[in-house]
């Protein structure tokens, strides 16, 4: 079975049917890309994965490692290993990056049964994490995310990331608003944490993203359904041709 394997999924907003019966198989080491016009349902996709309140699972399934996502809270899916990188990042003040990093490490290593990391266990790992991603030890120092320019945040979710060493990651949009610099450091940032065991599934809605992150799989998502699934080449198809030929399959 796949790490992520969600079958016939249909989600409701207020009432309203946004995802149609979507499926989508995802095998350990693998990158997904998702793409799609604003309002096909992403973001809705990645919170339902997630936990996050407010979405109503009419029908279907979705199994991670086998086990029954729907069942568990958004802070037991964390704890298995579910990451799910914000397209809006909360600001903290009063708390610095690095003590916030910290804590909340250690919830989710607590939640996983694991040692809390001892002082200087945690600023070697931070220190790493941060040294691969250019984050400046000052960086860490100031209140999370406050003040932090667009490719900051990015690269403090990407940080969290490499901390929390999820099984599965989800960055819903985190190539938005980023300059062609941040984007780089930002893609090579989730290309160094590509592994056998772990899967990225990767939204967006351009294709410069997967210029630097190669994409195992691409699928065109259109109005709450996954409507056709390819290779790389599938972006560029939908570069060239844009997403209004997929509406009506499937
Ligand atoms: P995408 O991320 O692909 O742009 P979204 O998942 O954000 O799409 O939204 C899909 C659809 O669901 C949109 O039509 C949006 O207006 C609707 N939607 C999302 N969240 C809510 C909400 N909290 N209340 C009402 N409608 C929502
Ligand atoms: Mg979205
Ligand atoms: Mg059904």
């Amino acid at each position: 079975m796949a790490l992520l394997e969600i079958r016939d999924l249909h989600v409701r907003v207020e009432g309203l049917e946004i995802i149609h019966g979507l499926d989508l198989s995802v095998n350990a080491g693998e990158v997904h890309a998702i793409m799609g016009p604003n309002g096909s349902g992403k973001s809705t996709l990645s919170h339902v994965i997630a936990g996050k309140p407010g979405y109503e699972v009419t029908d279907g399934q979705i199994l991670f490692k086998g086990e029954d996502l729907l069942e568990m809270d958004p802070e037991e899916r964390a704890a298995k290993g579910v990451f799910l990188a914000f397209q809006y990042p909360v600001e903290i003040p009063g708390v610095t990056t690095m003590n916030f990093l910290r804590a909340a490490l250690n919830a989710q290593r607590k939640a996983r049964n694991q040692w809390e990391l001892s002082t200087p266990e945690f600023l070697k790992r931070i220190r790493e994490a941060a040294g691969w991603l250019n984050i400046p030890h000052d960086m860490l120092k100031r209140g999370f995310n406050v003040g932090f320019s667009g490719g900051e945040k990015k690269r403090n979710e990407i940080l969290q990331m490499a901390l929390f060493e999820p099984g599965l990651c989800i960055l819903d949009e985190i190539d938005s608003g980023l300059d062609i610099d941040a984007l780089r450091i930002v893609a090579n940032g989730i290309n160094g944490l590509r592994s056998p065991e772990r899967a990225m599934v990767v939204i967006t809605h351009y294709r410069r993203l997967l210029d630097h992150i190669e994409p195992d799989v691409v699928h065109v998502m259109s109005k709450g359904r996954v409507r056709k699934s390819g290779g790389k080449e599938l972006a560029q198809e939908l570069e060239a041709y844009g997403y209004a030929q997929f509406e009506d399959a499937a």
